[in-house]
């Protein structure tokens, strides 16, 4: 599904990747651990198609996404990768079920379909009462759940979630990682999660290492 080979990255004279590879099979919820610095948001910016790397190569689905023009990147990006950020950055002023609608939108889906879709997916996340309400208007946990219903819309191959519970309290954490399990199992979808959280990390099919911007074997 993703493919990484080699890749590094500098920030001015700073080595933040240091030849990193990964592979990440279909259906699989793969967590990225390390301590803050180690890289794990730069290589999630760069398999996001969100940065480029200095070298190495990044396949999706057989695809070479480090070779596409910007034009083409936002394409792609757009139809092929789910994100879900600390922050979802909700559009305010658009309720839920339209926040959910706007990769749709972009990707140039038609809307009457669309809107359905968007309202079974949240009703398969369980805030589909809250359709109709915008982000303030919304719990935390709520939030974020309509942001992962965003990340959904267009059925990606996968999806990059960087700290996905960094800002919810232990309950809605836990709610949260119930739902990528859930969505892992039963409609194999495929993630790759940074998280400091242990109890996520630890649920996951596999766990992996980052330290100064190299994968390592083990946490300790
Ligand atoms: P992590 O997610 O593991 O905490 P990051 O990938 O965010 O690590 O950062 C790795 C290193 O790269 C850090 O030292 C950080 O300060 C640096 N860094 C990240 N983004 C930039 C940037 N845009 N410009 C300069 N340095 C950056």
């Amino acid at each position: 599904m993703l493919e990484a080979r080699d890749l590094t990255k500098r920030y001015g004279n700073l080595p933040v990747l240091q030849g990193v590879s990964i592979d990440i099979a279909a259906g699989e919820l793969v967590s990225i651990v390390g301590s803050s610095g180690a890289g794990k948001s730069t290589l999630l910016h760069l398999l996001g198609t969100l940065d480029q790397p200095d070298s190495g190569t990044i396949t999706l689905r057989g695809k070479r996404v480090d070779q596409l023009s910007a034009r083409e990147l936002a394409q792609f990006r757009n139809k092929h990768i789910g994100f879900v950020f600390q922050f979802h950055h909700l559009l305010p002023e658009f309720t839920a079920w339209e926040n959910v609608c706007v990769p749709g939108w972009i990707a140039g889906s038609a809307s009457d379909g669309l809107k359905k879709r968007a309202m079974d997916l949240l009703d398969r996340l369980g805030v589909s009462a809250r359709a109709e309400h915008k982000p303030n208007a919304l719990s935390g946990g709520e939030q974020q759940r309509v942001a992962v219903a965003r990340a959904l819309i267009n059925q990606p191959d996968i999806i990059l979630a960087d700290e996905p519970t960094g800002n919810l309290d232990s309950k809605h954490a836990h709610e949260l990682h119930d739902l990528f399990l859930r969505l892992s199992k039963e409609f194999n979808q495929t993630f790759l999660v940074v998280t400091h959280n242990e109890t996520l990390a630890a649920q996951s099919d596999r766990i992996l290492f980052m330290r100064d911007g190299k994968m390592v074997e083990s946490g300790a």
